[in-house]
């Protein structure tokens, strides 16, 4: 068997397209989304994270402020920021890029951001949404892989999905939204024992773990949708994902290519959340 590559620029291409036209009808009722997006330090990685996020809204006509603040930037100053930003109507959504420098706690960085506008959706309050089945806003990586999954015809309800790795970014969230869609879901970690055994079991296999090449063909159950998150940098300096890419698409139904799969996503689905946030402030206002 030869897998169905499934295209994330593509798929990315086309949610961009269906978003822009929210975006587009917000703006003729006198709302253009906005995201503000943080960033603390000069981590090479981070800014061009930061600087595709930005463009992104670019391309969909959002309006985006990039703030960038030095590394020795206080926990104190980063938070009055945050809070100019909940208070300021330009800005429907706030991303602080993460890692931010080690003086800073990020758990009271990402609580501070107003849950309206937390569109990563690491606000403790959107966990908990999404966990009790409320979502407001889901983190962009996983969801992502939800809409890859829902575009590429892969059915989920009644299937089993094996989720590795256990983020509170990835493989957490990704578990609760496969529970949610009606699939069994097991999730696995560095601690589990014969992790093969679950993955040859697996209808849709998602890999979080941030291990270059650690699936590979044998691995896997013939026909499975596999979905590689990983994104690992290799001494040439080229990409590779979690999934040994060349066995697995000789035995796997549907797979993910990295780069070219989820990566396109997770930026897509940050610009909906966007949308989202601005939608649902803007309903809130025409209320009060
Ligand atoms: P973390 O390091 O936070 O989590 C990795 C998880 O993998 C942990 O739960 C860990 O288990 C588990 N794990 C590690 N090794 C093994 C193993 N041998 N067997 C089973 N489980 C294992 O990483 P993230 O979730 O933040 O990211 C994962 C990968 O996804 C990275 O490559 C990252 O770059 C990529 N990524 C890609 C994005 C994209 O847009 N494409 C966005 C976000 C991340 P334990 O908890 O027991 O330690």
């Amino acid at each position: 068997m030869t897998a169905k590559i499934i295209d994330g620029r593509a798929i990315a291409q086309e949610v961009r397209a269906e978003w822009k036209v929210r975006a587009d009808e917000l703006k003729v009722r006198g709302t253009t989304p906005g995201l503000a997006v943080i960033i603390v330090g000069d981590d090479p990685a981070s800014k061009v994270y930061v600087a595709n996020k930005v463009k992104a809204c670019a391309e969909l006509g959002l309006y985006s402020e990039h703030i960038v603040l030095s590394a020795d930037t206080s926990e104190e100053a980063l938070l009055k920021k945050i809070l100019e930003l909940n208070e300021d109507p330009k800005i429907h959504g706030i991303l602080v890029q993460l890692p931010v420098p080690k003086h800073i706690n990020s758990s009271k960085v990402l609580d501070a951001i107003s849950p309206e506008k937390d569109v990563d959706g690491f606000h403790p309050m959107n966990v908990g949404a999404l966990a009790t089945g409320s979502m407001r806003f889901a983190p962009c990586t996983p969801y992502g892989v939800m809409k890859l999954l829902e575009k590429s015809g892969v059915l989920i309800e009644g299937k089993h999905a094996v989720v590795i790795g256990r983020s509170n970014i990835v493989g957490k969230p990704m578990a609760l939204l496969l529970l949610q869609a009606n699939a069994t879901v097991t999730i696995c970690t560095s601690k589990t024992i014969d992790l093969a055994k679950h993955t040859r079991d697996a209808d849709i296999l998602v890999v979080a773990t941030g291990k270059a090449k650690m699936i590979s063909g044998d691995m896997i159950k013939p026909g499975a949708a596999v979905i590689d998150v990983g994104m690992n940098r290799m001494d040439n300096g080229k990409l590779c994902g979690d999934v040994d890419f060349d066995s697995a698409k000789e035995v796997a139904g549907w797979i993910t290519p990295v780069p070219g799969g989820v990566g396109p996503m997770t930026i897509t689905m940050l610009v909906a959340n966007t949308v989202q946030a601005a939608e649902q402030l803007s309903t809130l206002k025409r209320h009060l």
